[in-house]
């Protein structure tokens, strides 16, 4: 991999041409990622980052609607917030082709990138953060959810000031979030797909709730699903997946795949056909075990569950199943 420059810039405002620059050109404003630090009435800073990946636009549209709103109100907690990814931003890709993913980069590695997370977590670790939000949108269709790594009682009310669903896990590793849950509770909160108005607003509600919270009360505020992850679900490079039954391929999955998200699918029920053999499709647990015959048992050529499962961020959508995966199987924690 050649290696490139990576500086990180230090500003202690955010800057007005924000509100009239859309997250593609967000390098006219921040040509590369750069760390606001706000000042606020408590001292404890709320550590937010947006655009981690340069395709979710959520984060960009929520620092929009806090600059505005900071326009009337004063600052009831300071702030640091991390401008991720902008080089993708400007691709209006999820990374940039041939470099690290920026919310895989978290725990130690030798690129720029990496050294780029470790001076951020160098700054916020010592700032003694109130609590992390990281933003993300997802490609398939689910409901409002948080990724939580620590079952502790300030993260499960961080979480339950977004959604009442979230996803216990520590997989995959090198996230964010994972990495702040070390100092602080930490959550990432997937807001659904980018460029929908109601999902920037949840995105804008949560960090308002967390900058209005004075301090942790030890509960949820609601009461929320909470799901482990038994495992990710990949597919071989080499398959051709099609989402028609009949279409020549090596894995077929149904075309309302996204529709399972979140919903239980029972013991026993088709997950997926595997039209030519093959160990093409392959679920790995948190450690990277394989655990695909746990999961699925083969019958003819199709899939089947062996035990009830929740799927969840399952998609569609070819290129992101290859950049990333298929989705994720959960059990109820
Ligand atoms: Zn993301």
């Amino acid at each position: 991999m050649a290696d490139i420059e990576l500086r990180l810039d230090r500003l202690d405002h955010t800057p007005a041409a924000i509100a009239r620059t859309a997250a593609r050109d967000v390098r006219t404003v921040f040509p590369e990622s750069t760390l606001i630090s706000l000042e606020g009435r408590h001292p404890d800073p709320l550590f937010l980052a947006v655009m981690e990946h340069g395709n979710e636009t959520v984060g960009w549209e929520a620092l929009k609607k806090l600059q505005a709103w900071m326009a009337h109100h004063p600052l009831p907690r300071s702030m640091l917030i991390l401008i991720g990814n902008v080089r993708a931003a400007e691709l209006q890709s999820r990374m940039v082709p041939g470099r690290p993913d920026y919310n895989r980069i978290w725990t130690g590695g030798e690129t720029p990138e990496h050294a780029l997370a470790q001076q951020v977590l160098e700054i916020a670790r010592a700032a003694k953060p109130f609590a992390a939000i990281d933003l993300h949108n997802n490609t398939g269709a689910n409901p409002l959810y948080a990724l939580v790594h620590k079952e502790r009682a300030p993260d499960l009310q961080l979480t339950s000031l977004f959604a009442a669903h979230a996803m216990l896990t520590r997989n995959p590793p090198g996230t964010l979030s994972e990495a702040f849950s070390d100092f602080c509770p930490a959550i990432t909160a997937e807001c659904g797909q980018s460029g929908v108005a109601a999902n920037e607003t949840a995105a804008f509600n949560l960090v308002l709730d967390a900058l209005h919270l004075d301090h942790w009360r030890g509960a949820a505020d609601l009461e929320l699903d909470l799901y482990t992850v038994t495992g990710r679900i990949e597919i071989s490079p080499e398959a051709r997946i099609v989402f028609e039954h009949g279409a020549d391929g090596d894995v077929e999955l149904p075309a309302s795949l996204e529709k399972w998200n979140f919903f239980d699918r029972p013991a026993g029920s088709t997950f997926a056909r595997v039209l030519n053999g093959g160990d093409v499709i392959r679920v790995r647990d948190d450690q990277g075990r394989d655990v695909t015959t746990d999961v699925f048992r083969r019958e003819g050529d199709r899939l089947l569950l062996t035990r009830d499962f929740t799927p969840a961020m399952l998609t569609v959508n070819e290129a992101a199943i290859r950049a990333d995966c298929l989705g994720y199987l959960m059990e109820k924690a």
